[in-house]
Formats: C-alpha cells, structure tokens, sequence
C-alpha cells in the first residue's frame, strides 16, 4: 500500500468504527480503563498499529481481544494483514490528535440508541447458540426493570415469549421516547428465540421497512421481498408511526399483517401513540393494530428509576456512590435513556479523574444533556431529602427507637417492639400511601387486617398520649415527612 494514500487516512474514523464493531466484545471495566486511552498510531503497508497509553495495555488487549479485533478488522480493513499493539503514554493527554473524544468514546462504547452495525452480515449469534436477525443482544427481558408502572407490558412481553401469536397478537406497545420500547420489542424477539430456537424472527425499525420497499420497487423486483418477509414466524416493526403517509410501504405493511396474522404469526409493533391517535394512517390499518393487545409504556417512578441505575452500574461493573445515583434518579424523570446517558457519562469521568463525581458534576453533566431539566442542585435541600419507600420508613423508625430492622418486622410482641412497629406501619401507610396489603407483606407477610388494626389503634392513641404524639412527629421531621 502506497504511504500517499494511508496518510488520507482518517484514523480517528477507523477506530471509532473498529470500536463500535469490537465493544461487545470487551469487558465493559476494560473499555473504561484500557481502551479510554487508545488511538490508531499508523496504518500502513498492511499493518495496524494501535497504541495505548496504559502500560499493561498492549500485551493484555493482544492476549484477550486479538481475535475480536483481527477478525473485525479483516472483514472490513481487508488490505490490513496484521494488527500490532504499542504502547504511547502520550494517548492519555486529553489533547492527543488522533483519540476519540471522551463523549465520541462513550457514544460508541455506550450508545444503546441505535441497533448496531453488522456490517455485510445480517445473522448475529446469541448467546447460547442462537441466530437471530438484528437483535442487540443487550436487550432482553430479563435485564428490563419493570418496576410498579410496567409490570404489565412486561408480563405481556414474557406472554408473548413464551408463546408467541397466541392471545397477544399483535401486540402494540406505546408511548413517549426513551422509556424502553425498543429495548422490550427486542427482547420480546430473544424470548421467543431463546424458546424457539428455529423460529424465524426480524426486528427492523419502520425506516428500514420502508427503505426495503422503496429498493425492491426502485428494482421492480418486489417478490423476494414480499417471500422474505411473509415467511416469518415474528414480524417485529419499531416506531411505526414512521409509516404515516407512506402509502405504498403502507400498504405493502397491510398486506403482510394480513399475511402474517392470518397464518397465526406474531406481529409486535410500537409507536409514539396509540393507534387512534395515529394520524396519516389508513383506518384499516389502524383498526388490524387494535386487534390484539396495546400497551402503553408508563414512565418509571424513582424506585424503578433507580433500580435502573443500580441494575446498569451493576452490567458495567462501576460501584458509585448511592447518593449519586439517587441524585440522578431524583432529577432525570422523563426518560430513562437520558437518565443511563447521565450515568454513562459519568462512569466515564470518574475513570479519568481522580475526584469521585459529587452532586455538583453530576448537576453538571445533566444540564449539558439537557438544558432544560430543572434541577434540584441546592446539596443541603437535597440531602435533606423525604423517606420514599418502605425500607427508608423502618429503618428510620428503628434507628429513632434503638432497635433493628428485623425487630420491628419479627413477632415480637413485647410493647417496646409492638408500638414502633405499629407507628412504623400508620407512617407508610399515610405517608407513603401504601396499600395495607403491601404494608403487611414487608412486615413478614402479615395479614392486611392487622395492618388496618394496628394503624387504627395508633392513630387512636395519637389522640390522648402526648408522648407517642412526640414521637410520631419526631420521626416525621426526621423522615422529612
Ligand atoms: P424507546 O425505544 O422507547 O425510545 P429504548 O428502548 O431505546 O426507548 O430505551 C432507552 C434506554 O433505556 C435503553 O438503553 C434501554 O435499555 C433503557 N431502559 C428503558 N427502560 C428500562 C427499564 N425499565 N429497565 C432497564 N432499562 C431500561
Ligand atoms: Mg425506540
């Protein structure tokens, strides 16, 4: 290869995409500390060169992800013969001319937006031995947190997993950017795949669908199309709404519904909206997207939120402080990719610099993702912040009265364990507005009537004992309540 030509090349491009194509591959601990700080160095005459600022960098990434890197970089770089590992302390300046940016980075080891590039192959291996059609296989039912709002859509998902184009057929899943459609669409696609390994599955988002249509017409040459797509066991179409006023895709998406669904196949579909609200839509497709099941996707309440930060610090194996995460959790309420793309920038920060993240950075990070968020930055306000479940509530109460958890939740029924439990049980109950079926079952599974009797009888005693009266009020101060 002559040198005039590998000088055009634009390193920084090479590596962003070789990155993208190789992440999956690599431990996400390793992406944040090893690769963070790795750039092409040269590219020329058939060899590769990569540099890392890291001292252990080179001989590790050779020794584990050599095979990764080779075989990606052959099947796309096919004039590049070999790949060597060097290292250049120098990468780790912030300045360095050939690194990706620390957000360039982050999007491409972190982006979950957009379904990854295949390149030239359309037929992924899951886990497990598994083949499917464009499927990220970071998305599964197992690591989306339903929480209390989607327990539904999720349950439906598994229903359709377990046994597709049975009763939710199709099913329609609807709602606000971000809050997890594409993510439930493609694991409801591995369910079914993970169930029925032969079964022939294909998620493409309605864009693609239409860029299909639009190719087979220009090549007028539609009947492969129409047999790909009409012999399929699971049609799943994301944001569908994008087929508005598309009349031939329109159409030709009619027929194939028709097609599928009349030959008991299972169609899943989401859209910004419900199907009434749909508009540029013909109304007999709009009634066909009705038929089996809709969903709404509901946006999480902070337990979910958090549980969602915890369960994604927990995929990317970085431990933040929880404080942080509730911050996040608390002030990141519309949709949960902003919420993870705060969290991954993050992560990303805290490998670099030596300072923890505190509350300030974060508010940072989140005003720079979105101007608009309004922020709840004043620390001390914060830190002063309300008991929101039931676990905040009993640990309080225990702490207020010198006893433990476990005592309050025991049989115990000696006074001094009894009358806490029991205001423990009327504070959740007013305060959180849990139902007393929920208040029994934290409390080792009592039954709700003797929930209801005992915030009844301290609600009573509040009346004439001045001194459980102090007390209440205290932990309720204390409680933020
Ligand atoms: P949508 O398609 O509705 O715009 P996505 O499915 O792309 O949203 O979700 C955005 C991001 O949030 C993805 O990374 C997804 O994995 C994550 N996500 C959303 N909801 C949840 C949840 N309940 N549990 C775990 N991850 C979630
Ligand atoms: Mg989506």
């Amino acid at each position: 290869m002559a040198t005039n030509t590998t000088q055009k090349i634009d390193k920084k491009a090479v590596w962003k995409d070789i990155l993208s194509g190789i992440c999956k591959y690599v431990d996400r601990g390793h992406l944040l500390t090893i690769f963070v700080n790795s750039a092409i160095l040269s590219m020329e005459e058939g060899i590769l060169t990569i540099g890392f600022a890291s001292i252990i960098g080179p001989n590790y990434v050779k020794e584990k992800y050599h095979a990764q890197i080779f075989e990606y970089v052959s099947a796309n770089y096919p004039e590049i013969k070999e790949v060597r590992y060097e290292m250049k302390s120098s990468i780790g300046d912030a300045e360095y001319p050939e690194k990706l940016s620390l957000e360039t980075f982050m999007d491409v080891i972190g982006s979950e937006k957009k379904p990854r590039k295949i390149p030239n192959k359309q037929e992924i291996l899951l886990e497990g031995g598994i083949r499917s059609k464009i499927l990220n296989k970071r998305y599964t039912l197992q690591n989306f947190i339903p929480g209390d709002e989607n327990k539904l859509v999720h349950a439906a998902c598994m229903a359709v997993g377990a046994k597709p184009a049975g009763i939710y057929n199709p099913l329609y899943i609807y709602g606000g950017v971000g809050l997890g459609k594409t993510h439930l669409l493609q694991a409801t696609g591995h369910e079914i795949l993970k169930n029925y390994p032969s079964k022939r599955v294909v998620y493409m988002t309605a864009e693609q669908f239409i860029n299909k249509i639009v190719d087979a017409i220009g090549k007028k040459h539609t009947k492969p199309f129409k047999d790909e797509y009409r012999n399929l066991d699971c049609l799943i179409i994301d944001d569908i709404q994008f087929l508005a006023n598309k009349v031939t895709s329109e159409q030709e998406f009619f027929h194939t519904f028709n097609e599928l669904y009349d030959n008991g196949k299972q169609i899943i579909l989401s859209a910004d909206k419900a199907p009434r609200d749909l508009k540029g839509f013909d109304d007999r497709l709009r009634s066909r997207f009705g038929m089996g099941m809709l969903i709404e996707i509901q946006k999480p309440n902070f337990e979910t939120r958090l549980a969602i930060l915890k369960s994604k610090c927990h995929d990317h194996q970085v431990i933040l402080d929880p404080e942080i995460l509730e911050f996040i959790a608390y002030n990141v309420t519309n949709s949960v990719r902003e919420m993870i793309g705060v969290l991954i920038t993050i992560m990303g920060q805290a490998q670099l610099e030596t300072e923890p993240p505190t509350i300030r950075s974060v508010a940072q990070i989140i005003r720079r993702i979105n101007n608009e968020q309004e922020i709840q930055t004043d620390v001390s306000n914060y830190n002063n912040r309300v008991a929101r479940n039931i676990d905040d509530v009993t640990e309080m109460v225990a702490k207020y009265f010198a006893l433990t958890k476990t005592d309050l939740i025991s049989d115990a029924r000696k006074k001094q364990i009894m009358i806490p439990r029991q205001i423990c049980m009327l504070i959740i109950r007013e305060s959180l507005k849990e139902s007393y079926e929920t208040i029994g079952e934290s409390f080792g599974g009592r039954n709700h009537t003797t929930v209801m009797h005992a915030c009844s009888k301290i609600k009573k005693c509040l009346e004439t004992d001045l001194k459980l009266e102090r007390d209440f009020k205290a932990i309720k101060k204390e409680l933020g309540i």
